[in-house]
């Protein structure tokens, strides 16, 4: 298999070589660096941006481990097939939970610094659809910045990895046996390494994250373009569960015209104690599920939704007044500080939110050893879908899932370089120029396209909803086609690039959106209300056809 399509892009002016190159600088892409370089092999990390500007930083509840006295490995286990809704691969999450622990603890050794009691456990907090106190967190709420800094400073700390920041990757390298050699990439900055480059590699790893910008309003950072997805489905691999888009229940609400990233309030918040009220305070949530305001998400999401379109409302409120200002302080200074200065005290006011979309429980279709559908094209982390989330993840499996199946990549790239599996590729050039450009829409479809997905294609969805949505991410895709045509292309640049990748993935969420009909999880139709087993209790796989459309095809049962 080689690269059908590839984005509109100026030929590489230069060159770069690495055993393995990882795409992101998150737990998923830093640990796949930290470990490769372990087995002897040189890797190279290239990022967007700064080391640290994806959604690990800006973590907050903390990472889930059976850690704690009587949990174990397989109640976490029955807990995420809960909420994954019948749609997680059960050996996948076995083991997630099983080597969880484990690398926890190793991370821990990189030098990640955990809350710990006065007697040096690790403290566990509670959040949605864990039966268990099995979340360990940092800084109170910052445990992403803390998993963040520790990696990115033993990154910093190993001469055997090279890092390539303000480099944003564009489409995938092959060989002429189709196995991945490498890819191009557009690097700002200034010196030998400006402008459109490629890295030869003997493996390439994705670990881009998330694609929550496809949305207006959203926790992720305005990197979280869904680059990988687009670019895996254009070096035609294979990509599943694109429509469990999970929308966070209790993210600030900052007013109806708010876009882009959104401050999060943490589910550990509710996890306290913290209680969900209308606006005439009363807690919405009791008698609709055993664990009230600790459902699993898309309950909760649901649930807030479905109150505010009862009560005309844009928001409901989050109450935790009565932790009092001390708690408040030391256990949740980053949300404290963040609605603070947005003019509301938690201390003295209940907090108003709104759900918003969070993660991608779907990504690049991966084996239990992040081996893609493409040979030597590994993915890692949010980007990855290896079938631990299924229908919705858990809260806090993420940030685990990035280290378990990181440490599983480095592992079989280990074992493949050992046996000599893993020989320098000689990236097919004449295939390379054969692919098709995909045209650019202009930077500001990047807007346009998050508000079709927002109106259409948000918590609550329905055929007619959806069909809104892809009539106006169609059109902009005739508009870029034309231009092209006409010899008008927008320029290719870093916002036209992430506008392309924006559109293509979105229009892949639709198509699968629409193709759902059944209330699953995450995915809430209207139209389809009740969950489907006969006909749904499978994936749909995502690839693109020959005129670069996404398509997407029931699983085999
Ligand atoms: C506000 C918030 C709170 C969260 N809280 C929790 C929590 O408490 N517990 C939990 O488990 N999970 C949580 N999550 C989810 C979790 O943070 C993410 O799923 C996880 O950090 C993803 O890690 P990653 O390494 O896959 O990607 P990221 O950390 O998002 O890193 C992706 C990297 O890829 C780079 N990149 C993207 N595209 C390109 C490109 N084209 N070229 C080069 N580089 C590229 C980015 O710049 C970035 O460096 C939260 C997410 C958010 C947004």
């Amino acid at each position: 298999m080689s690269v059908t399509h590839r984005l509109t892009a100026p030929a590489p002016g230069w060159t770069a070589t690495a055993d393995v190159v990882v795409v992101g600088s998150g737990v998923a892409g830093l640990t796949v660096a930290l470990n490769v370089r372990k087995a002897g092999l040189r890797a190279m990390v290239v990022t967007k941006a700064m080391l640290d500007e994806g959604s690990t930083r800006w973590a907050q509840g903390g990472i889930a481990a059976a850690l704690g006295e009587g949990d174990t490995p397989e109640q976490h286990l029955d807990d995420t097939l809960v909420a994954g809704a019948g749609l997680c691969d059960e050996e996948a999450v076995r083991t997630l939970v099983t080597e969880g622990p484990d690398a926890v603890r190793r991370l821990i050794a990189t030098g990640a610094l955990f809350d710990r009691a006065e007697d040096g456990e690790i403290l566990l907090t509670r959040e949605g659809g864990h039966h268990r106190r099995r979340i360990a967190h940092a800084g109170g709420d910052a445990t992403g910045a803390e998993i963040s800094r520790a990696l990115v400073a033993a990154v910093r700390d190993d001469p055997g990895i090279e890092l390539i920041e303000h480099a944003l990757v564009l489409d995938l390298l092959t060989d002429a046996e189709g196995h991945a050699a490498g890819l191009t990439l557009h690097v700002m900055g200034e010196g030998q390494r400006d402008g459109v480059g490629a890295v030869r590699a003997r493996a390439v790893v994705l670990a881009t994250g998330g694609m929550g910008q496809v949305f207006s309003a959203t926790t992720n950072p305005a990197v979280s373009t869904g680059d990988g997805v687009a670019l895996a489905l254009r070096a035609g691999a294979a990509v599943t569960d694109l429509e469990f888009v999970q929308f966070h229940p209790t993210v600030l609400w900052l007013g109806p015209d708010a876009e882009g990233q959104q401050p999060l309030v943490s589910e550990a918040v509710r996890g306290e104690g913290a209680h969900l009220v209308d606006a005439d305070g009363v807690r919405f949530m009791v008698g609709q599920h055993e664990l009230a305001e600790l459902a699993p998400r898309d309950i909760v999401a649901k649930a807030i939704t479905r109150r505010m379109q009862e009560q005309g409302a844009e928001h409901m409120f989050l109450d935790g007044r009565h932790f009092g200002a001390e708690m408040w302080e030391h256990r949740f200074p980053t949300i404290l500080a963040s609605c603070r200065a947005h003019g509301i005290d938690p201390v003295t006011a209940p907090i108003p939110v709104a759900p918003a979309a969070h993660y991608a429980s779907g990504g690049v279709r991966t084996d239990r050893l992040g081996r893609t559908s493409v040979p030597g094209l590994y993915a890692c982390g949010e980007v990855a879908c290896t079938g631990v989330h299924g229908a919705n993840r858990l809260a806090s499996n993420s940030l685990l899932e990035g280290l378990v199946f990181a440490e599983r990549i480095a592992a079989d790239l280990a074992e493949r370089h050992r046996a000599g599996e893993l020989p320098e590729r000689t990236v097919d050039v004449a295939a390379a120029r054969a692919a098709r450009p995909v045209p650019l829409p202009p930077s500001e479809a990047r807007a346009e396209i998050q508000r079709l997905m927002s109106r259409g294609a948000g918590v609550l969805r329905s055929a007619a909803s959806m069909a809104g949505s892809a009539a106006g991410l169609a059109l902009l895709a005739e508009q870029a086609h034309s231009h092209m045509a006409e010899e008008k292309p927008a320029d290719p640049r870093v916002e036209t690039w992430e506008a392309a990748n924006l559109l293509l993935v979105a229009t892949a969420l639709v198509a699968a959106a629409g193709q759902r009909e059944e209330t699953r999880g995450c995915h809430w139709r209207e139209d389809f209300p009740e969950r489907d087993d006969a006909h749904w209790r499978r994936h749909l796989i995502t690839t693109l056809t020959a005129s670069g459309d996404p398509v997407s095809t029931p699983e085999e049962q």
